[in-house]
């Protein structure tokens, strides 16, 4: 088997994206060149019939109405690669809230769902006590300053990234890998059991975007795996067998904590997709290391979802 698909692509469209020349067609151009038969753009999709749990700036923009602009220039598109209109939605583990309903999901060709964003503090994953407690205190110490409102200290604190915190952290008490480890099974098994997820995954193929890989702190992933034991994987991933829900593999699949952590999904009887995440087309390329994979897991064709196999 070789790669020949690649599902998991933005255009300028998704905000993260910062190469302004990364058209749909630029990339189905490169596509072409390096020998893939079928593509699928998923740009960041919230569906703005969901009310936001939380507030969020960067889902704010990336609307149906707005990302779907994209359809325009697929359907420009005259070639013999096959190009799909995909989304990669989002998922808010800590409010159990799926950014995409029944009807939105119905005019896509295949979903992309993420359940490890947990970079997206507050909105996919709660910040931890560490971090909520030096942000109070920061806030107080600046409220205290002559002329800084309460109001204005308490948006300070919050801008305040992550990684800055510590000198008003006293001491910790959450064990961030744990912490981490722990949400991403339990965001995975919320996201199994969504109501409204279940009211379209017979209908519109699903496959789980970067399956626990912690976005934002990918050093920690290994880590963070090491503590999910092969008994919990395999529970978790018969639920996604079962509905046929697939999971993606990237350019770290042959890494050992997710050979690892593949080999139980494939026992289970899960489907795969292949994606690269490339945000236009100078990231298309790391897609192929996914080939590396193949062999430890005796992966074949037919270990592919069905909307991906050409
Ligand atoms: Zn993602
Ligand atoms: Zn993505």
């Amino acid at each position: 088997m070789k790669v020949n698909h690649d599902v998991h692509l933005h255009n300028y469209l998704s905000s993260c994206c910062s190469d302004y020349q990364a058209t749909a067609f630029s990339m189905i151009e490169q596509a072409e060149k390096t020998g893939l038969k079928l593509i699928g753009f998923s740009n960041h999709t919230w569906d703005e019939s969901v009310p936001l749990p939380a507030s969020s700036s960067f889902y704010k923009r990336q609307s149906i109405a707005y990302e779907s602009q994209i359809k325009d220039e697929l359907a420009e598109y005259t070639g013999s690669l096959k190009a799909l209109y995909g989304a990669e939605t989002e998922y808010c583990g800590m409010y159990d809230v799926l950014g995409m309903g029944k009807e939105a999901a119905l005019q896509y060709d295949y979903l992309l769902i993420p359940h490890s964003h947990v970079h997206m503090r507050n909105f996919v994953m709660p910040a931890t006590e560490d971090v909520t407690r030096a942000r109070a205190v920061l806030a107080e110490r600046l409220s205290a300053i002559e002329g800084i409102t309460e109001e204005r200290a308490l948006a300070l604190a919050q801008k305040l990234p992550e990684a800055e915190l510590e000198p008003f952290m006293g001491e910790k008490t959450v064990d961030y890998v744990k912490y981490v480890s722990d949400f991403m099974v339990e965001s995975f098994r919320g996201l199994m059991n969504n109501e409204v997820l279940k009211s379209y995954s017979d209908l519109v193929p699903i496959s789980v975007a970067h399956p626990f890989q912690p976005v934002g702190s990918a050093p920690l992933g290994p880590a963070m795996l090491e503590l999910i034991s092969d008994n919990t994987f395999g529970e978790l991933f018969e639920m996604a067998a079962k509905r046929g829900i697939g999971l993606e593999l990237n350019n770290r699949a042959a890494l050992p904590h997710i050979l690892r952590m593949t080999g139980i999904a494939k026992e289970c009887g899960c489907k795969f997709t292949f994606g690269s995440d490339g945000h236009g087309k100078a990231e298309m390329g790391v897609l192929f290391a996914i080939e590396d994979c193949f062999e430890p897991l005796g992966l074949t064709e037919y270990d592919l979802m069905d909307f991906v196999r050409v």
